[in-house]
């Protein structure tokens, strides 16, 4: 099976996951309305090539509130998505900012990639890293296989 066809394989599976039960999976939220095929995260709307050289890791994408209003893609102002594209332009690797960009040449994903009710701030579980890092991430950075891969800051609470 080639790469595009195991990566929507894993997507299909993400929609239909419900292994951590406090978060929302947002094929169900607003029913589905802003969780596109084509991804397996709102993070990779903004960079998914599955060809990548850098793959960025970030804890999870956020909250339902904030899925709704940016419509399930990122937001142009916010801070760390616009500190992430001023770094990787200081090592020379331009990327559009999260509303603009389409594919894109890296891949950005979560380590949870379902959304929490209390929003950015909210607390995170140790059972949801392991969940989604077991069942989703890794079978990502296989797929993908990237030279590099780069992780944000987590934080348990
Ligand atoms: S966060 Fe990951 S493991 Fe947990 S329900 Fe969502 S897709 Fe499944």
């Amino acid at each position: 099976m080639d790469k595009q066809a195991q990566y929507s394989q894993l997507i299909q599976k993400r929609k239909a996951c419900r292994l951590c039960s406090e978060l929302t999976n947002p094929s169900v939220y607003e029913n589905g309305a802003f969780d596109k095929e084509e991804h397996i995260g709102p993070w990779t709307r903004w960079q998914g090539n599955l060809d990548a050289e850098l793959m960025v890791i970030g804890q999870d994408w956020g909250g339902e509130d904030f899925y709704v209003t940016y419509r399930g893609i990122g937001d142009d102002e916010n801070a760390t998505n616009k500190t992430i594209r001023e770094l990787l332009t200081f090592i020379g690797v331009p990327i559009e900012l999260p509303q603009r960009a389409h594919g894109g040449s890296l891949f950005f994903t979560n380590s949870i990639l379902c959304l929490r009710a209390e929003g950015l701030t909210g607390r995170t579980k140790e059972g949801w890293f392991k969940n989604c890092s077991r069942v989703f991430l890794r079978p990502q950075i296989e797929l993908v296989n990237p030279k590099v891969v780069a992780t944000l800051g987590f934080k348990l609470s």
